[in-house]
């Protein structure tokens, strides 16, 4: 039976465990991503972490999801919005060598869509892309089994394709990006707009308020699931996938939201792709960047 050292580095949290080939988490925990000297205590957090689970355990190598735009075939991180100072850093060649095991580095979005196809809403399919949406957008495009990484490690960024020409400021520097209008920001966004106050609110309340009836949440909540619906028809004309899958903390709403979204999108999709690229909701939630660690280890791994 196979072990893997999996990890999966955000900005909030670096989560951790030993995942089998069976699928099987274990010693799984996680522990605070350090704010300051990152390039110095993260390798250190990880190799403690490594040298302790093989005390239990014959790890064969190590699989790191990341938060960031990472460049998998260097185990570099190029970028992170996220963690200060994490920008530029060689990962994979600063943990081989405290731990002289391999190491494979990948997005956590593309890490989380690999989990999914292993072990949870894509079991078996071959062409899938996954969406999270949060405080932003992401995104990660597998094609024929394969990662679409693009010529610099770029592709998939989906919560940046335009949508509204000359619409919303985007952090990225764009204007009218689908994650301007789909991401959990956006809802709260709409939601103001129709009280017409500032008032501080979260995601979790609007649902909330939506349950109870709310005539402005439920506005709100429809004019977000317009939006992401555009975004979808989009992908599906791009790549027609078998399935997109959605994940983040809007989808606890669970069946009533698929159900929603899936009958906007079909009154906008082609026709053809109507049954050729279906919806779904992502199943392994939390562990599936996790999970995706161990596959992308598993496949491509880097010595
Ligand atoms: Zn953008």
């Amino acid at each position: 039976m196979g072990y893997r050292a999996c990890f999966d580095i955000g900005g909030t949290f670096i989560k951790f465990a030993v995942v089998s080939e069976a699928g099987e988490l274990f010693l799984q925990g996680k522990t605070e991503t350090p704010t300051k000297n990152v390039t110095m205590y993260i390798p250190q957090i990880l190799s403690e972490k490594v040298a302790y689970f093989r005390e239990y355990y014959p790890i064969e190598n190590i699989g790191i999801s990341s938060c960031g735009i990472v460049d998998h075939n260097k185990g570099v991180i190029l970028f992170s919005a996220n963690i200060e100072g994490y920008s530029g850093f060689p990962l994979a060649h600063e943990i081989s060598e405290f731990t002289g095991l391999s190491i494979s580095v990948e997005n956590d979005v593309r890490s989380a869509c690999l989990g999914e196809m292993w072990l949870g809403a894509a079991q078996g399919k071959e062409n899938v892309v996954l969406l999270t949406l949060g405080t932003g957008v992401g995104g990660a495009i597998i094609q024929n089994g394969r990662l679409v990484s693009g010529a610099g490690n770029l592709a998939g960024e989906l919560g940046h394709m335009s949508i509204i020409h000359n619409g919303e400021n985007c952090p990225c520097g764009g204007k009218g990006c689908f994650e301007r209008y789909a991401s959990t920001s956006s809802l709260i966004r709409y939601y103001q707009t129709i009280v017409g106050q500032e008032e501080s609110i979260d995601g979790k309340e609007i649902m909330s308020k939506i349950k109870q009836g709310e005539t402005a949440a439920i506005k709100a909540y429809q004019e977000f699931i317009d939006y992401l619906s555009t975004g979808l028809v989009n992908i599906a004309h791009l790549f027609n996938p078998e399935c997109i899958i959605i994940g983040g903390g809007i989808t606890e709403q669970g069946e009533s939201f698929i159900n929603e979204v899936n009958s906007k999108y079909k009154e906008k999709v082609m026709p053809l792709y109507r049954e050729s690229t279906k919806i779904v909701l992502a199943e392994l939630h939390n562990d599936a960047a996790l999970y995706g660690a161990f596959v992308h280890a598993g496949n491509f791994v880097k010595n």
